[in-house]
């Protein structure tokens, strides 16, 4: 076995064991594989393995990745911060967004999502650990914003992401992603089923707390 397949099998029974601790479906949990910083041949070897969802934090990166991997089925994310000027793009070349913080950012992907594409998916980026310089919306304003994103018609809202302060014990990684999950549970004009949580280093809690994607880029591709 190469060692991307070591690490891509390693991730999968990760994400398998921990669905069966939480009594939820496998399929229940899908992988996100977050290459960026990483070159396309390492996206590549990932596709030939099975692997078709690729997240990309950084526009220009993202576009290059996309024009050498033209012929491989590929569904892309975006997973970054977002500048008002680079919506187009992102609403060009996409068919995932789990980084929508602000309304403004949301009318303009909203407007500049072309016609002939299928709404945009969109998750509302929520700050959970309450760290100043953290992106994301704060949880009180969530239902809101999330009230007003739903109306727009290049969108499809689907849920939230949230990316928590690093944290080493199992227990505390848990605690952002259930407060977020219960919050999300207790808004009842909208109905959100999507939850983006979880990275290398904290699966099994993201899991364990209902996260529908997980974001995986060191454990997948190496440090970066
Ligand atoms: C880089 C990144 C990831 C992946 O992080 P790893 O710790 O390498 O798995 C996930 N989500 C976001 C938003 C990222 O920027």
């Amino acid at each position: 076995m190469s060692e991307s397949e070591e690490r891509y099998q390693r991730v999968l029974s990760q994400i398998r064991h921990a669905a069966s601790i939480a009594g939820r479906p496998r399929e229940s949990v899908n992988l996100l594989a977050v290459g960026k910083s990483k070159p396309s041949r390492d996206i590549a070897n990932l596709y030939r393995l099975g692997q078709r969802h690729f997240g990309e934090n950084y526009v220009q990166e993202a576009l290059s990745k996309q024009e050498r991997l033209g012929a491989f089925d590929i569904t892309w994310h975006f997973i970054g911060p977002i500048q008002s000027n680079k919506t187009k793009p992102i609403a060009e070349h996409f068919t995932w967004v789990h980084s929508v913080d602000r309304f403004k950012i949301a009318e303009r992907l909203s407007q500049q999502r072309p016609d002939f594409l299928p709404p945009l998916n969109i998750c509302l980026q929520v700050n959970i650990s309450g760290e100043d310089s953290k992106s994301g919306v704060e949880l009180d304003e969530l239902p809101e914003l999330a009230a007003a994103v739903g109306q727009l018609p290049g969108l499809s809202l689907r849920g939230v992401m949230a990316v928590p302060a690093p944290e080493d014990n199992y227990h505390r990684q848990r605690q952002p992603y259930r407060r977020l999950r219960e919050a999300v549970e207790q808004m009842h004009n909208i109905k959100l089923n999507t939850f983006s949580f979880g990275m290398s280093g904290d699966l099994k809690a993201a899991i364990m707390e209902g996260a529908t994607w997980v974001r995986v880029g060191s454990a997948l591709f190496g440090e970066r």
